[in-house]
Formats: C-alpha cells, structure tokens, sequence
C-alpha cells in the first residue's frame, strides 16, 4: 500500500517529505529486460506451493531479489551516512555560509540552503538509484531507456525543489520559533502537510506517464469493473477509470486507485489490461477498493499521528544532545543568522546546518521503525486481500484460483522471491510476501459451508445479494466520498524505496 510508505516517508519532515512525493512516482517508471539466463540452480520443485515459478525464472527472481535487498539496504544507510559525512567534514556549514555570502535576507539564504540541499541529496542518491536501474533493466522488469530515465529524475527533482524548499522553510520556522519545544508545533503542522501531500500527488502523474480512459480499448472490462465497484460502494464511474502506458517503461503489472472525492479514480497499467484475464484485474481492483472501504487511508493517518508525536520528540532531544556535543565541530554553533531568536534552544539548531542535524535524526529513527510501520502495512495488505476475494465473489467463476492466478502473474512479472528470508520480510516487506498472499487465496473460502466472508454478509454465489451488503456497507462509512490516496497492489522492494 502506497499510503503507508508515503505517510511514513512524508512524517519524517523535510528530506522524507520530499522523497514521499517523488519516490511513489518514480516508483511507476520501473524497467525493463535483458536478463542473461541464469543456469537454473537445483531448485527444489515445490508443485504444490500456490506460488512457483519455473526453475530458470526461480533462479533469475533468486539472483534480483538479492540484488534489490542490498540496494535497498545500502540506500537507506548511504542516505543517513551521507547526512552525517558532511556534518562532519563541515561540508553543510560551508554551504551555509556561502549562502549568507550571497544575499543579506535571512529567509532567502535559508531558501537557497535547503533547494541546494535538496539538489545535493538526490544527486547523492542518484548512482544507487542508478545501479538499481540497471539491474531492472538487465532482468528484464524495466523496458526504460537511460535518457527516459534521467528525464524522469530530474522531473522529480523539479517537483522535489517546488514543494520542498518551501516546506523546509516553514519547518525550520517552526524550529526557530519555539526552541524547546518545536516538535509538538512540528508535529501539528506535518499533519495536514501530509494530507495535502497526498491529495495533490495524482495531480503529477501526468508528469510521469500518459493516460487514456480505460473505456477507449477495454469496454469489456469497463463493464465488469463497474460490478466490482457497485458491489463494494467505491463509486468509481467509467469516466474516472484509466489506462496508464506503463509498457514504454514497465514489464510490471499493477492496477491503483488515487484520487480525492471526486477525483477518485482507478489506473489499470496496460501491461496489465488485456495481458492478464480481466477476472484477475478485477481481482487487483477489489483489492485496492478494500483499502478505501476498511478505511485503511484514515487508520493510517491515525497511526502516523502517534507514532510521529514520539518520533519527534525523540528525534528532537537526540537532535539537541548531538548539537551540544558536536555542534561545534560540525561548525552549527558559529552560524548565528541575523534573525536568530532567543537562544534558549540547544546552541546551533536556529541554524540551517543545525536542522541537517535533526533531520539526520529522523532519517535514523525512520529507519529503526521501518518494521513497526511494516508490520501494520502487512496487515492492511492481507485486508484487502481478504477484501478483494470477497469482492469479486460470485462476479468471477472462481474467486480462490483468480486470486492465485493473479498472485503468479504478478510474481513472475516483477520477478519475486517465491521463498525471501523471514527476516527479510519482516524488516522490509509492506506487503506479505507473493507466496504467503497466494496460499491464503488458495484456501480462503468461507463460502464453502454456506458461510459468508469478513465483509461481505452474502452467502453461496453471491449472485444473489441484495442491496443490503452495500447499505450496511455506507452505514460502516464505507467508501462514498472518502478521502483517499493512491495505494498500489504490489511493488518490488526495489520500487519501494
Ligand atoms: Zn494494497
């Protein structure tokens, strides 16, 4: 799910805000093929397992999984050690007084420290980003070219620059204003910052990748889609069901739904329209509608609110006692601004090199949390998995093959581990791993005994339900005009960094 890895990136404050909004973006120009046949290693057959894939794609899926973990891991560790190596070296507090050399208006230097800033740290991540890229393409995930692919980074610096100086700016605002305790008034603006984040991300899409309406080539399709969101109260007219050209970029499959009230809509990739059954997208879709109905965008706002009211507090008092210790060193307690506030606060933190220095708190906490905030994720993903099946039941022929079926296309097209290393899907997984979400397809049917699902109060077909389901369903505060964000079916860890 999308939302959770934006909220959770976007929380962090500045750097994270910026990469919440351009990651998930990103994450939708993935690669494509090349793959050098690896010699299919003595795989053990696993027939029976919901999902499997053939020894030489095994072997491949083996090979990138590693490959994607370990850019993954080192990204994450590369983006707080090079917060911290030009702390050290002094390197930000150099930048800073350049940046005084320049204009005597506090707020302008400050401005041109944090976009220098922001081009600095994306430009740091950028041959990881790259490597990363080769790799999708040598597998054959991505189909993108390099000029493409650049293209598609800068853009996102762009946008990063736009929406993120400014956010900065407010934020160290907040910092200055009140010294001790800033990260109660911190807190209270991330909120609706984040909200707005979110609202206005469908607006760049288009920046990215082209859309068509989905009725233009897949009427049929259309058709059954408007069952599924009949039946689930998600309210989405043709009119607002896209087809995105995934496939200059993409072998991938993925299907989404994004969108405020009534720009809510659903984006099925054209990798995936008519190359998968249309039972399967339908699937995909009842999925993502869960996450709308079991109000998965409103609980995860919740959590954030907590889990952010103890991150910045801690943040904030470890933030103060590296600046006590080392502030001097890293050259923040001499770059007094003219504006400088009363110094009441921890020495240097009113200064921009100060504030690196909290945000290279946050970075570290985000990611001692990433298990915590993956863990609710899992548990969002298996909801709506749940959901989905639910959904689609008595709409499609057999919901439990559907949704294995859909687990194997969508294994094999980005190419996942059928068997990842438990500590690994504890640490990094936001979704269960493709053969835990499988095997639960394969036996879940409450159906069988006359029963009725989690969500759903009708029995056997469910052909037969009346407008019951979808009253009880409005009554809970399903899905009419609710808030909503874009959530995505399933990234590789790659895309999701
Ligand atoms: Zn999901």
């Amino acid at each position: 799910m999308r939302i959770w890895r934006g909220l959770r990136r976007i929380a962090g404050g500045a750097v994270l805000l910026i990469c919440a909004l351009t990651v998930p973006l990103r994450a939708q120009s993935v690669g494509m093929p090349a793959a050098s046949p690896t010699a299919a290693a003595a795989a053990p057959a696993r027939a029976q397992a919901a999902y499997s894939l053939p020894p030489e794609q095994l072997a491949k899926a083996v090979a990138l999984s590693r490959i994607r973990i370990t850019l993954g891991i080192a990204g994450a560790v590369w983006g707080m050690v090079f917060l911290w190596l030009l702390l050290a070296t002094r390197g930000w507090a150099a930048l800073e007084r350049r940046m005084q050399g320049i204009t005597d208006r506090a707020w302008m230097q400050r401005g041109l420290f944090f976009a220098a800033f922001i081009v600095i740290t994306s430009l740091a991540g950028l041959p990881l980003d790259g490597l990363a890229h080769h790799f999708e393409r040598a597998y054959g995930i991505s189909v993108q070219g390099w000029g493409s692919w650049l293209s598609d980074n800068a853009k996102a610096l762009g946008l990063a620059l736009v929406l993120g100086t400014p956010i900065l700016l407010l934020f160290q605002s907040v910092v200055k204003r009140r010294p001790r305790r800033y990260w109660l008034d911190a807190w209270a603006v991330t909120l609706p910052i984040l909200a707005f984040l979110l609202f206005v991300e469908p607006l760049f899409e288009p920046i990215f990748n082209h859309f068509e309406p989905l009725q233009k080539n897949h009427a049929a399709l259309v058709n059954e889609l408007e069952k599924v969101a009949v039946r689930t109260g998600t309210d989405i007219p043709p009119s607002r069901m896209y087809l995105m050209k995934a496939s200059r970029k993409t072998n991938g499959l993925n299907a989404y739904v994004s969108g405020l009230g009534a720009t809510k809509r659903i984006v099925v990739w054209d990798t995936t329209a008519g190359r998968i059954p249309d039972a399967e997208v339908l699937f995909i879709f009842g999925h993502e509608s869960g996450h709308y109905v079991l109000d998965h965008i409103a609980k995860g706002f919740a959590g954030s609110a907590v889990g952010l009211f103890f991150l910045y507090w801690i943040c904030a008092g470890s933030a103060a006692s590296l600046l006590r210790r080392f502030g001097q060193g890293w050259g923040a307690t001499d770059l007094q601004t003219p504006d400088s506030g009363p110094a009441e606060g921890p020495p240097g933190l009113d200064s921009c090199t100060g504030f690196v220095v909290l945000v290279f708190t946050i970075s570290i906490a985000m990611f001692l949390t990433e298990p915590v905030s993956n863990a609710i994720s899992r548990h969002f993903e298996h909801e709506a998995d749940v959901y989905g099946q639910e959904a689609i039941h008595g709409i499609v022929a057999d919901p439990q093959k559907t949704a294995v079926a859909a687990f194997n296309a969508l294994g094999a097209a980005w190419l996942e581990d059928p068997h990842p290393n438990a500590l690994v899907v504890f640490w990094l997984y936001d979704h269960p791993s493709i053969q835990q979400r499988a095997e639960f397809a394969a036996h879940y049917d409450p159906w069988a005994d006359g029963g009725h699902g989690q969500f759903f109060s009708y029995q056997g077909s469910g052909d037969d339900r009346s407008g019951r389901e979808l009253e009880a369903l409005d009554d809970a505060g399903g899905a009419r005009g609710q808030s909503s964000v874009a959530t995505t079916f399933q990234m590789p860890p790659a895309q999701k960094r």
